[in-house]
């Protein structure tokens, strides 16, 4: 039996892991984190695509037991004027729209199925080095040990040390000029908002919410900021980042100022990066998939489904192609022009979200939206983008 060693335990590696199981793979998980971290990565939205590859995997139900299904997003002016509501998901088909899962629900729902499907899932794996000889491809770790496989999987994620050694000239992530800072709150009074999120393009920053029907807030801010680094971040106390918002957004209409007046606790902070083009996706044994390749923008709440798109269409080509040569250039052709559009889409929406720097530029973007938002929706984008079905791209897995 062919083996895959797969590094990186969030979204992608599980999901690859199980469909290469089903594909007859011996398959090995290596995650640098220590532990599941609950809070960490806040939530995000899967969409439909995404949804559909948790189908076939058995999933869905399992993750929609604590999402928040959001077919639809109000969009609004800071000056509480409704520009628009566009679908997530299938037009007219809520039930297939998407859903909003806190991050380590979606990691654990997978980590679950792995465990199940009894994948070995090693936390603490944190891969340093790769070689590769005619014979096989080794991972060495951290921790001093190694393993070695048929081939190796690079599900690293934004700062993939996979990507770097199939390519040591690959682009490093782009800042998008963008933070994202979100937490999760309760505001006394606030209604529910089922099958919707609300995206409010405020006077001086983007915001987003939804509330849960037990009235838990699930809130995030997009602040345009120069970059600052990981460290520099956290030597911010929390409360320095709310007073920020809160002062940001104090103009902002019912219920933004509420939602960041009654945020306590910690809150999530995170530079927003993109990877709109990486040359080489694969090296002899080496592959990359997810945000390790094409990371996107969250603007477009799609960087997970793609991840989850990649495993299941790279698991089939494998499966499919008698070598893994072919298996990752089939790969590639299928997914490189799909995954490079949706990062462009993400990075346009994210433009609109740093269109703060006058009052008149707010008053024309808050005027060219709505037809923004309807030509996006108007033509076959949202289709194309949000409703495709990876497994019409050849036999469905399982086969
Ligand atoms: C603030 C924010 C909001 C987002 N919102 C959304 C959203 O609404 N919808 C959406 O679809 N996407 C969203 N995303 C993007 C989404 O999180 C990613 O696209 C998705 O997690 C990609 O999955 P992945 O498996 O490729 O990478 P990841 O989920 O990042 O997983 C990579 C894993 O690899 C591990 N790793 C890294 N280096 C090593 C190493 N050397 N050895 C071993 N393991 C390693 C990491 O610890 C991590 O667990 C958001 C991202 C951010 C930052």
């Amino acid at each position: 039996m062919p083996t895959a060693l797969i590094i990186g335990g969030g979204v992608a590696g599980p999901a690859a892991a199980l469909f290469l199981q089903s594909a007859g793979w011996a398959v090995e998980i290596f995650e640098a984190r220590s532990a599941p971290d609950a809070f960490g990565g806040l939530f995000l939205n899967v969409a439909t695509n995404g949804l559909a590859v948790l189908e076939t995997l058995g999933l869905r139900d399992r993750l929609l037991a604590d999402g928040h299904l959001s077919p639809y997003m109000e969009i609004w002016s800071g000056r509480g004027r409704k520009l628009g509501t566009v679908p997530n998901g299938p037009a007219g088909e809520p039930a297939r729209g998407s859903v909003v899962v806190r991050r380590e629900w979606l990691n654990s729902v997978l980590r679950e199925a792995t465990d199940a499907a009894g994948i070995r899932f090693r936390w603490d794996a944190r891969l340093e080095r790769i070689e590769q000889s005619d014979a096989g491809v080794t991972a060495y770790l951290a921790d001093g040990t190694s393993a070695t496989g048929d081939i190796l999987i690079g599900c690293d994620g934004i700062g993939s040390p996979t990507r770097r050694w199939i390519d040591p000239a690959a682009p490093d992530p782009d800042y998008s000029g963008l933070l994202s800072i979100g937490g999760f709150a309760r505001v006394d009074g606030l209604a529910p908002t089922p099958l919707t999120q609300h995206m409010v393009f405020g006077a001086r920053g983007f915001f987003g919410y939804l509330v849960r029907d037990d009235g838990t807030v699930y809130w995030f801010a997009n602040p345009a900021r120069a970059e600052i680094d990981r460290d520099e971040i956290r030597a911010v106390p929390d409360e320095a980042w709310l007073d920020e918002l809160r002062t940001m957004h104090a103009d902002d209409p019912y219920p933004v100022p509420q939602i960041l007046d009654a945020a306590t606790g910690a809150v999530g902070v995170y530079g927003i990066y993109e990877l709109p083009h990486v040359p080489h996706w694969h090296r002899g044994r080496v592959v990359t998939v997810g945000d390790a390749v094409h990371a996107t923008s969250p603007s477009a709440g799609q960087g997970a489904s793609l991840a989850l798109e990649d495993a299941a269409v790279l698991a089939m080509c494998l499966r499919d192609e008698p070598d893994h040569e072919r298996a990752f250039a089939r790969y590639e052709s299928i997914r490189r022009r799909r995954a490079e559009e949706v990062v462009a889409y993400a990075r346009a929406i994210s433009r609109q979200k740093t269109v703060t720097s006058s009052k008149f530029a707010v008053i024309v973007r808050d005027a060219l939206l709505p037809l923004f938002l309807r030509g996006a929706m108007r033509d076959t984008r949202n289709n194309h983008l949000y409703n495709h079905v990876v497994a019409t791209e050849g036999r469905p897995l399982g086969d």
